[in-house]
């Protein structure tokens, strides 16, 4: 069984209606699983609110406290400038967390071991600031509480978003038992300019991450090229369970990236990852929307990602 995510308050993630990152994405991405019918075919997760206590697993609280005090007007960034607080921004970014906490929970219990949140992923966080149009980590606070409440330390976290996961990179570059997998776009043409293939881990985390940064215009050849590499690095680390950032922004005609993927890779990706997930994980496996700024690839995209985990 699958399990989707789905609810007007994923939309309230959202910088305001000509921002790229606009509410309208969560319903961009639904009327397509409406019309698909693939929503008659999932359960649908109700989005529910994580609390202070979850984010401060990995953000630190100083920064939590920052948010929630610039949410109340809605005024300032949240950062050097990228990402604006608006108001409810607080609430807005725990219900993605709180959405990702309720997936885990599932996942954990057996009962959905394949989950997808849509507007998460939100991989350029760090532990203490917001960073490119991402307040809260989602999936760095998935890792901390896999870690902290469920026991579990081989985590997979697996990223062809078109901009590296630099939040997640850095915050666990040290730690041996996160393997770290991203294609990306260069970081010589793309925000956030990182994610260099020399940038395999350090010290005892050395050689448990693993960056393949792709030129510009990069298609569906480079991906399915590159795709075995991801795949057999995975595999090798033996994960327990596995994080997936789909972000659809790697697709060709996005407005503020260079590659031209299209969604089979994310299908591909998923499918894949759905097969190692069942071979070493016991099926438990939670994908996040990520970016994607051009509203009909990631509708497209994502809902590839759900008919993977359904396998259709
Ligand atoms: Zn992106």
């Amino acid at each position: 069984m699958v399990r989707v995510y789905f609810g007007d308050v994923l939309g309230n993630y959202g910088f305001g209606q000509d921002h790229p990152f606009g509410s309208d994405r969560i319903h961009a991405f639904w009327t397509e699983t409406l019309k698909q019918g693939l929503d008659k075919k999932v359960d649908i997760g109700i989005p529910s609110i994580c609390t202070k206590s979850d984010l401060t697993r990995f953000h630190t609280q100083h920064y939590v406290d920052k948010v929630y005090q610039l949410s109340k007007n809605g005024e300032g960034y949240l950062d050097n400038g990228d990402t604006p607080a608006f108001k409810g921004v607080f609430e807005a970014a725990s219900y993605v967390v709180g959405s990702d906490l309720d997936g885990l929970n599932t996942v954990i219990h057996g009962d959905h071991p394949r989950v997808f949140v849509p507007i998460a992923g939100l991989h350029h966080a760090s532990r203490n600031s917001a960073a490119g149009f991402c307040v809260f980590n989602d999936a760095g606070i998935l890792i901390e509480t896999l870690r902290q409440k469920f026991g579990i330390k081989r985590v997979a976290y697996v990223d062809i978003d078109a901009h590296h996961g630099d939040g997640v990179y850095y915050a666990f570059e040290n730690d041996p038992d996160v393997i770290f997998a991203d294609i990306h776009e260069d970081g010589r043409y793309l925000y956030p300019g990182t994610g260099w293939k020399h940038e395999t881990g350090k010290g005892l985390a050395l050689d448990t991450k693993l960056n393949i940064p792709l030129l510009p215009d990069s298609g569906d050849d480079s991906f399915f090229r590159a795709w075995p590499e991801i795949e057999e690095f995975i595999r090798a680390g033996k994960p327990e369970i596995i994080l997936f950032q789909a972000g659809a922004d790697s697709i060709k005609g996005d407005p503020i990236t260079h590659l031209s993927f299209s969604p089979n890779a994310h299908r591909h990706a998923t499918k894949r990852l759905c097969s190692i997930a069942d071979e070493f994980c016991q099926g438990r496996i939670i994908a996040m929307g990520g970016g994607g700024y051009n509203r009909n690839n990631l509708a497209l995209a994502w809902n590839a990602v759900i008919e993977a985990m359904l396998g259709v």
